[in-house]
């Protein structure tokens, strides 16, 4: 009986695999000159000071209109770049619209708004990141000062001593690193000694429970203490409530980004966004 069982259990989830795998394979497949089609976009996540509530700059978050599936979100896709080697032309155009949307945003006189884009650990890995963002900032005119760098924890581990030579190569050029998802990886705080960054984003899995459970709170407060003392910045993400953003403003965190504060939108609203928070 089991015997049985286990045989059809064993067909089953086998098909479903071949499946899986062939579904990614059709979406490889897609994804494939889809920058070309026009089906890839950027949206724009605004981030704000969260001591006095301005808008200081934006998360370039992609976004992929399959002509068959509707919107197909970057967890999904992202994957897929990243595993066949997609993402190296994907992250070229990402960094380029990235910094052409960005000098859309600045204003006489005021400091312009940062535009912070994501790198995905293959990215990090071709070793030809330093070349590829500097092309970008050349052919856009956007200062260095004005573009940061999303990496992961996850990206950076591993190889450290290489990593940190890329990233201090990036940082000399002007250009910010931060560290997104924060606190999911195993690497902790001790970690910030030896890789060098301008940020930190705290994971929005801390964010969400800030209210709740007292060992998030003691955590991200932690991590904003470190951070502070080594001069390196705190982002928070997915801020959803008006007490989370209380919270985190009280305890000294610097910047956040989530549903409550605003939505990603597309670059034409981003740029209306920044120009009527100047006051026009
Ligand atoms: P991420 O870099 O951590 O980006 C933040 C994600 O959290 C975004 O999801 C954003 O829409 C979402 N988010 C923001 N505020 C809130 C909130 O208050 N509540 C909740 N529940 N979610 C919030 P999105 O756009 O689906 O992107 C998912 C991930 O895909 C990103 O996570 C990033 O790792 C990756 N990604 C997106 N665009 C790119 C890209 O151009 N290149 C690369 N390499 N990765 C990208
Ligand atoms: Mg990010
Ligand atoms: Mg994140
Ligand atoms: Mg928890």
């Amino acid at each position: 009986q089991a015997k049985v069982a286990g045989k059809g259990c064993y067909r089953f989830y086998s098909k479903a695999m071949d499946q899986a795998v062939e579904r990614r394979v059709q979406l490889e497949e897609e994804l494939r000159g889809a920058w070309e089609r026009g089906e890839l976009s950027l949206h724009y996540q605004p981030i704000y000071r969260l001591a006095d509530g301005r808008p200081m700059g934006a998360e370039a978050l992609c976004r992929w209109e399959h002509p068959r599936l509707g919107v197909v979100p970057p967890s999904v896709f992202i994957e897929v770049a990243e595993q066949s080697g997609l993402i190296e032309a994907l992250g070229r155009h990402v960094l380029v619209q990235a910094c052409q949307d960005a000098a859309t945003w600045q204003q006489p006189g005021l400091e312009p708004p940062f535009v912070s884009v994501n790198i995905s650990p293959r990215q990090l890995r071709t070793g030809d990141l330093p070349d590829v963002v500097a092309s970008a900032l050349q052919s856009t005119g956007v200062m260095p000062q004005q573009l940061h760098l999303e990496l992961t924890e996850t990206a950076v581990l591993g190889d450290e001593a290489q990593a940190s030579a890329l990233l201090s190569r990036l940082r000399a050029t002007g250009v910010k690193v931060w560290l997104d998802d924060f606190g999911t990886g195993f690497s902790g705080l001790s970690h910030l000694r030896r890789v060098p960054v301008d940020g930190v984003k705290i994971d929005r899995s801390f964010v969400a429970d800030v209210l709740r459970d007292p060992d998030d709170l003691a955590l991200t407060s932690a991590i904003i203490a470190m951070a502070h003392s080594l001069g390196i910045t705190v982002v928070a993400e997915g801020i959803e409530s008006e007490g989370q953003y209380a919270v985190l403003r009280e305890r000294g965190c610097d910047q956040g980004q989530g549903f409550w504060l605003g939505r990603p939108m597309p670059a034409n609203e981003m740029r209306r966004a920044f120009r009527e928070a100047s006051g026009e």
